[in-house]
């Protein structure tokens, strides 16, 4: 079983209750994938800039997350009904990936739900 905790970004906070994420984690589909099974430890909202997402990260490793995932929202956008890279609601999520990956050092992953097509999660750390 592994244990997930998701970072989620603060200008989606009101529109998403992170349904999908969610249901992708409890079914191992999309960014989970990668687990024969996980659970949800725990969620964080990232504020920008983004000051405090490696203490994010550390709590959450300390609450027993093995792997912590970023939202597809934070990258990728709408169109036309499919999802596709860019235009994201983060511009430099792969540096806090970076940063939550080596300074928490915890294995980091960008995607969560409905991945753009032939994306495939890409891991940190
Ligand atoms: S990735 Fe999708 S389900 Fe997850 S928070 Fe973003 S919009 Fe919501």
């Amino acid at each position: 079983m592994a244990r997930i905790g998701i970072i989620r970004c603060e200008k989606n906070e009101t529109r998403c209750p992170l349904t999908g994420c969610i249901n992708c984690l409890n079914t191992t589909v999309q960014g989970f994938e990668r687990y024969d099974e996980a659970q949800l430890v725990g969620v964080f909202t990232c504020r920008c800039p983004g000051d405090h997402v490696v203490e994010m990260g550390k709590i959450l490793k300390s609450k027993g997350a093995e792997a912590i995932h970023v939202c597809t929202c934070t990258f990728a956008h709408k169109e036309d009904g499919q999802w596709v890279s860019g235009r994201g609601f983060c511009d430099h999520v792969d540096d806090l990936l970076a940063r939550i990956a080596q300074e928490a050092d915890i294995a980091c992953v960008k995607g969560s739900a409905h991945l753009p097509q032939g994306y495939r999660p890409e891991s940190f750390g």
